[in-house]
């Protein structure tokens, strides 16, 4: 179905193999969000081999997968999803791209045993796993404009360090947790309108306003630059909750 003005598509990328600790969430939070501002919200599921329709995607979603599930997705995001994907970036699509979705975006993923799966460079950063699982509770402090508040919240689980290169800004810093590598205190990227993190939980659910930032960003194309305010009490309540624990850890 043809994108209209009032169309408001989501791409899901191996929703099979790359999806776990509530990557699902993700979906229904950004589904959710944009039909409560009136919008006609779909969900396009991009298996392997699935390129149909991605020119009509608003915001792509690529979740989290263990090195085996990123063993089976690697060649088919280089060789079918690649060209697409850039293409509906260049027009304005966003991307949140969490933990196994975010390595494989960046240059390359190269696991703890030596094994390099090559990513397709969407992103400035690269990854290589170490010996230690970084595990647990994750709180950020971010900059970015427009995100307020300025904290995100959720729970990482993965074996791989990601160094940022010089065009990736950091999504933001960590507050509590080991975000990308566990030295530099970065957590996430953010290079045009591609979020990368290592942020499961599910992310969205707890951090709307990162969700309406994906929404917003994905319809300025269409002149769009307010969506109306909801009510996220519930939300909230559950993003100080993990604030509060946070602090008194
Ligand atoms: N396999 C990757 C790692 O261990 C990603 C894990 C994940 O998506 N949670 O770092």
């Amino acid at each position: 179905m043809a994108r209209t003005n009032n169309t408001f598509t989501i791409g899901w990328l191996y929703p099979d193999l790359m999806n776990i600790y509530g990557d699902r969430g993700n979906i229904l939070t950004l589904l959710k969000r944009a039909e409560w501002r009136g919008y006609d919200a779909r969900l396009v599921e991009l298996d392997r081999g699935n390129v149909k329709e991605m020119d009509e995607v608003d915001v792509f979603f690529f979740g989290g997968g263990q090195d085996r599930e990123q063993a089976l997705v690697y060649q088919d995001l280089l060789e079918y999803k690649q060209p697409p994907l850039e293409r509906a970036v260049a027009q304005g699509a966003g991307v949140l791209a969490v933990c196994g979705g975010y390595q494989l975006l960046g240059h390359y993923y190269q696991t703890a045993g030596g094994q390099r799966f090559p990513g397709i460079g969407m992103i400035d950063v690269r990854t290589e796993a170490g010996k230690k699982r970084f595990i647990g509770d994750v709180v950020v402090d971010t900059d970015v404009p427009t995100l307020f508040p300025p904290t995100l919240v959720g729970f990482e689980n993965h074996s791989g360090r990601t160094f940022l290169g010089p065009k990736a800004k950091p999504l933001g810093r960590v507050r509590l947790g080991f975000g990308n590598n566990g030295s530099d205190k970065t957590e996430g990227c953010l290079q045009g309108t591609v979020i990368g993190t290592y942020l499961h939980g599910s992310l969205l659910p707890k951090n709307p306003h990162l969700a309406d930032y994906l929404i917003r960003n994905a319809l300025i194309r269409r002149g769009v630059d307010e969506l109306s305010p909801l009510d996220d009490s519930v939300e909230m309540a559950a993003h100080e909750q993990i604030l509060l624990r946070a602090h008194h850890r």
